[in-house]
């Protein structure tokens, strides 16, 4: 079967978001002043690996180059007087971003970069997203692919936490150190000799620095909700501040991981590259939804840290050598429906299981939820039974946008939405022909990769607290509560302001921009070059002495669909990508049935989600 996806192609000079949630980040009173030029300055997005291949200079170097791969890292100029700070708000829309919320948040962006087109990756969920900001790269490039997957190397029977310090460990012992398979900022840093500093309230952190190479960086710490790497660095911090708070009190864990970082890890000064990952409002909003008060009072718990974090820096007087990012790894909706895909597969006769109590045969089926998005992996990979599967979702009136592992009518595949890297075989380029991909060291596919991935149904519509953002989701949360990681416009932009020496003040960036831009633009900063070629861009155009006309382009935008037709209607599905030179941004997805009879006024009656009020 082919893919009857039909490329609708559009140019567009203007956002692609009619109202995006950062739309309240109203620049006229927000930021007074302000540059406003709609892509004034073209960002430049200088291929890393071409300009480590430059200086090297001649062949046998070349080679050497090579040989070494990733660990050949350069120092273009030595900016020992240059630091890169970056505190993550987890789960931070940017239309909470308000001088009353976030009154330290606000003063920065008023200083300096308010990034107004940002974009999360797909699937919106903290783990994928932690890793795209560390390395800049997908997660077909990175294998890192949602939250929870089912990897039957590591565990044949249940879905596994990407994250936890077992599966990491296990996970690099099988693959040679490529758990993540390109390196992060700190793992580069300290490959050029620089201190790094990584203070995470949630699991999140071990996936930033792994301490894989027991080697290097020994001065170099990651704290993780209370565990470390090295061990014994937690040691002398638990002295002081007592134990990390146990799980529930989340304002206290962002309070000491950020004591932790100011007090402890910048104590003899403050390191090359800082990342403080806050879990508010994220862990909050899933208690409650977007806009509730104590969602609203977890934002301001955030600010309170980052304030902490901006005097720590004014203590040491690093301010004016420091660049301050502050960025969500994705938004936020509001759940409208839970939908037990468990039962309602099960009910019409599939073997369909969250965990396997005896070992798995062909033919069986994990679903491994992910709150906005559910995994579905097809023992076996059986062709029949996942087209059944997938012809049957395309008939339910929960899914959103369908990406498959092989091509079938009315889906994408698994590289359209980034989480493969199409190696070995052909992938989607932005014209829609297919091109041949050969990617050193590409498996066929990624060896993880589900079967099915499905994002759930979405639209704009507001929730209880007047907040826009409703969403289908999995079983895991009840209607009414806040969670994430579908294709969303909601979930799929989030919050980036930057501030600092290298930074335009008091300027608004409407270029889209994304996740992966800020490995890139973080080791240009500190005058490294990356031999991988990264899928950001340096984000040039809100910075200052870099040339800005590198792109020349801008920016576009497309909408991709596919269609399949049923006896009952027609099922369509569209993805809308923009695009900045070479970087592309998944903007937002979602589908439609449109009935063939005059009188179906429902979307798709034939299979309807079983509704959990929870
Ligand atoms: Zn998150
Ligand atoms: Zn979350």
């Amino acid at each position: 079967m082919r893919i009857s996806a039909r490329q609708v192609f559009a140019k567009k000079s203007v956002s692609p978001i009619p109202t995006p949630p950062g739309s309240s980040f109203n620049r006229n009173h927000a930021l007074e002043g302000a540059n406003q030029v709609e892509g004034a300055g073209q960002p430049s997005r200088l291929p890393q690996s071409a300009a480590l291949w430059a200086r090297c200079g001649s062949i046998l170097i070349w080679i050497v180059c090579a040989l070494f791969g990733q660990h050949a890292f350069a120092v273009e100029t030595p900016k020992a007087e240059r630091h890169v700070v970056v505190v993550v708000w987890d789960g931070m829309r940017p239309d909470f971003v308000n001088q009353e919320n976030t009154p330290a948040l606000w003063k920065l962006a008023n200083e300096g970069v308010v990034f107004r087109n940002h974009h999360a990756v797909y699937p919106s969920a903290t783990n994928v997203n932690g890793t795209a900001l560390v390395t800049g790269v997908y997660p077909g490039h990175s294998g890192l692919i949602a939250n929870h997957d089912y990897r039957p190397e590591i565990d044949s029977k249940h879905s596994i936490d990407v994250e936890i310090p077992k599966v990491v460990e296990k996970g690099d012992e099988l693959s040679g150190g490529k758990y993540i398979s390109i390196p992060t900022i700190a793992e580069i840093v300290q490959s050029t000799g620089g201190r790094t500093a990584i203070a995470t309230a949630k699991t999140v952190g071990l996936l930033l620095d792994r301490h894989v190479d027991p080697d290097r960086g020994r001065n170099s710490v990651t704290l993780f909700a209370g565990e470390s790497r090295p061990r014994d660095a937690l040691t002398r911090i638990v002295d002081v501040l007592g134990p990390f708070p146990p799980f529930g009190q989340f304002a206290q864990g962002d309070k000491w991981t950020t004591k932790a970082l100011t007090d402890f890890l910048w104590k003899d000064g403050v390191p090359a590259f800082s990342l403080l990952w806050l879990g508010e409002p994220d862990l909050t909003q899933h208690g409650s939804a977007p806009g509730a008060q104590p969602a609203v009072a977890a934002i301001k718990s955030s600010d309170e840290n980052l304030a902490a974090v901006l005097s720590a820096l004014d203590r040491q007087g690093a301010r004016e050598t420091t660049d301050v990012f502050v960025v969500s790894d994705h938004g936020f909706s509001t759940i409208e429906r839970s939908v037990d895909l468990r039962k309602i597969l099960k009910d019409a006769g599939w073997n369909a299981k969250t965990e396997f109590s005896d070992e798995p045969k062909p033919g069986d089926i994990m679903l491994v939820g992910n709150g906005g998005s559910v995994l579905i992996y097809v023992v076996g990979h059986n062709a029949t039974i996942t087209a059944q599967l997938v012809e049957f979702l395309q008939q339910s009136d929960f899914a959103g946008v369908i990406f498959m592992r092989e091509p079938m009518t009315g889906t994408f595949r698994l590289d359209q939405a980034k989480i493969d890297n199409g190696a070995g075989g052909s992938r989607a380029t932005w014209t829609g022909k297919p091109e041949r991909v050969d990617e050193p060291g590409g498996e066929s596919i990624n060896q993880h990769a589900p079967d099915v991935v499905m994002a759930f149904h979405w639209n704009d519509s507001k929730n209880q607290f007047g907040v826009p953002g409703m969403i289908d989701a999995d079983w895991q949360r009840g209607a009414g509560k806040g969670t994430h990681a579908t294709l969303s416009r909601f979930d799929m932009h989030n919050t980036l302001i930057a501030t600092g020496p290298d930074f335009r003040r008091s300027y608004v960036d409407n270029l889209p921009s994304g996740n992966v831009d800020l490995a890139p633009t973080i080791l240009r900063i500190l005058g490294i070059t990356s031999p991988q070629q990264l899928d950001g861009r340096i984000l040039s155009e809100a910075m200052v002495k870099l040339d800005p006309a590198g792109a020349g382009s801008k920016p576009e935008t497309k909408t991709n669909e596919a269609t399949k037709d049923f006896p009952s209607g027609t099922w369509r599905q569209s993805l809308q990508i923009s695009r900045v030179g070479s970087t592309e941004y998944l903007d937002e997805g979602n589908s439609v049935f449109v009935p063939k009879s005059r009188d179906g006024a429902l979307r798709r009656p034939d299979i309807a989600a079983e509704c959990l009020d929870h």
